[in-house]
């Protein structure tokens, strides 16, 4: 499942399409063939996501919800060459086209016209987003609330959309690494504090995410991304991680070997070394 980062890229890709136009919103599969004649012909004014939840607002308080599950896909593609009819290809629930872009999606776990009201339900009961502005409706002391009060582990906490929205397995993995928190121990053992530095972390690395398509989380390579990106150089990201998917490769701080476990039916990954249980 993609993490919060590829949601909000895929919005803004969305938005640079299609914002503030009037698209051809179409379902050549037929299954939301009533949602994409309530759209189209309206102007679609922005997309935006919170966490993993997609949301297209249309006007006459229309908004399109997707949610791409486990195995929905949706990229924005040019139209070549432009004013052409784009073939169908597969089972595309949803077709957003005008004569130069197409945003063909395929497979969403949901994809739903909502009023505001509906949005509003859909937002409060996901947790925080990094990667919006803190505010009453994006609170992360209300995750810590969860946390603290919850005896399950930290590392089920921090993937669970209802606490924190948008993080999936690599960056918890990470984030934990990098604070050197032990991702076993009980939500109710972390220490305000802790949350803070795991916010302000995520704060910090998720953007680059949105920005470079990539999750990027050891200090050097956001370094070198970081410089190349302000000289206007083309970027490469290296797909490298301090524990992600190094089972038994040593620890890059510490030189432990780095341990893999199976929690809430996903791969966790931590180094035995550095990562303290209190
Ligand atoms: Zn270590």
């Amino acid at each position: 499942m993609p993490e919060g980062h590829t949601l909000h890229r895929l919005a803004r890709a969305v938005d640079d399409a299609f914002g503030r136009t009037t698209p051809e919103v179409s379902s050549p599969q037929g299954r939301f063939a009533e949602g994409a004649a309530l759209l189209d012909g309206t102007v679609l004014e922005g997309a935006w996501a919170h966490g993993k939840l997609l949301f297209v607002d249309f006007a006459q308080d229309r908004t399109l919800y997707v949610h791409l599950g486990l195995i929905g896909k949706w990229f924005v593609l040019p139209v070549d060459p432009p004013g052409s009819e784009p073939p169908v290809v597969g089972e595309v629930r949803l077709r957003i086209a005008d004569e130069h872009h197409v945003a063909d999606l395929r497979g969403p776990m949901a994809c739903t016209v909502v009023d505001q009201e509906e949005v509003a339900r859909l937002v409060d009961r996901q947790g925080p987003d990094p990667l919006q502005p803190v505010g009453a409706h994006n609170d992360p002391d209300a995750a810590y609330r969860k946390i603290a009060r919850s005896g399950k582990t930290v590392a089920e906490l921090l993937m669970d959309q209802t606490v924190l929205a948008g993080v999936g397995n690599i960056y918890r993995c990470e984030v934990l690494w990098r604070h050197r928190l032990h991702p076993l121990r009980p939500g109710r053992s972390l220490r305000r504090a802790s949350w803070q530095l795991i916010w302000d972390d995520l704060v910090h690395l998720m953007p680059w995410g949105v920005r470079t398509g990539s999750i990027i989380t050891l200090d050097d390579v956001l370094a070198d991304v970081r410089a190349r990106v302000e000289a206007g150089e083309a970027v490469e990201v290296p797909r490298e991680f301090a524990v992600y998917q190094r089972t038994g490769m040593p620890c890059l701080r510490c030189g432990s070997a780095v341990r893999q476990k199976v929690v809430a039916g996903r791969n966790l990954f931590w180094c035995g070394g550095c990562q303290r249980r209190t």
